[in-house]
């Protein structure tokens, strides 16, 4: 189960919860959400899943109002532990459709505003490095892969690799080249691209090394940013590429963040439900 996987990377694990708004506008009061208080969020569950009412806690809840930079905006001592030399996990979790792209990276047309945590904690690196630079001198490279079907491809290079490239950046606008070059060898060859992105997952990994001015020490540390689909029950996570990769690229070290995102729809009820139970599980 991917519940034991997450267990075993140790280190503390965070979870947000984030509900994504109706995309129509309209029906606001239909929600499954009854409410939310602090890192608690109550669940209308209808007649045919039980009737009642079922309350979960988290670190943080982020309502269907909460902005890109409201996500963000504890996050920046997680990004500074990364220059530190620390590995730090951010990923999402929920069914398709629920906001993991979002969260993770933007909306199709994408603003300053609506960017994600991969843009925004890009952002804070270069600006940590930069404010650091009488101190230490920092390489950043990043590496974005798609592991779909088990098989994994480099985002960067389009092609099927077991192991991805590495790519160099020294800006942010270097990493917004490379995040649109990734997203496009994404969507080529997709067939049905709802049912590629239920059982595609992505990661972004960044590198980071930092070389101490005066003493020549050196420190690496390394921010993960991945987006998991909700299992299907025929595909199971253990053993699996992607377990395989967490468990590579973090090692028993990491600080984790995880992002539950869940549907307001009441037909998405049942869904909504057991991505809860598993990120309670968890947190
Ligand atoms: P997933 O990656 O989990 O399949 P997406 O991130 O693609 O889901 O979200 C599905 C749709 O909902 C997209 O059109 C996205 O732009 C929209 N959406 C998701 N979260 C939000 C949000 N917080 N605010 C506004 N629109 C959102
Ligand atoms: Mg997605």
């Amino acid at each position: 189960k991917l519940y034991n996987q997450v267990q075993d990377l140790k280190g503390s694990i965070r979870v947000y919860c984030r509900v994504r708004p109706f995309l129509s506008g309209l029906s606001n009061y239909m929600s499954t959400v009854d409410h939310i208080e602090d890192g608690n969020i109550t669940i209308n569950i209808p007649s045919r899943h039980g009737k009642g009412r079922r309350s979960f806690n988290f670190n943080k809840v982020f309502g269907p109002a909460a902005t890109q930079a409201d996500v963000f905006s504890d996050m920046h001592p997680l990004i500074r532990s990364v220059l530190d030399g620390y590995n730090v996990c951010i990923f999402a979790y929920g069914q398709t459709g629920s906001g993991k792209t979002y969260t993770m990276t933007g909306p199709r047309e994408l603003t300053e505003k609506s960017q994600g945590v991969n843009y925004r904690a890009l952002g804070d690196l270069f600006l940590i490095a930069d404010q650091r630079k009488d101190t230490f001198n920092y390489d950043v490279s990043v590496q974005m892969i798609e592991i779909y079907n088990e098989q994994v491809r480099d985002l960067l290079t389009g092609l099927s690799v077991p192991d991805a490239n590495l790519i160099r950046v020294s800006s942010t606008s270097d990493v917004i080249d490379l995040m649109n070059l990734g997203q496009r060898n994404r969507v080529v060859g997709a067939t049905a691209l709802n049912d590629r992105s239920s059982r595609s997952h992505s990661c972004l990994t960044v590198h980071v090394q930092g070389r101490d001015l005066t003493s020549g020490a050196i420190l690496r540390g390394c921010d993960v940013i991945a987006s998991l689909a909700q299992k299907n029950s025929h595909v199971p996570y253990r053993n699996s590429k992607l377990t395989q990769l967490l468990q590579d690229s973090l090692g028993g070290q990491a600080k984790t963040l995880m992002f539950v995102h869940i549907s307001p729809e009441p037909d998405a009820v049942g869904e909504t439900i057991s991505t809860l139970k598993f990120a309670e599980r968890v947190a």
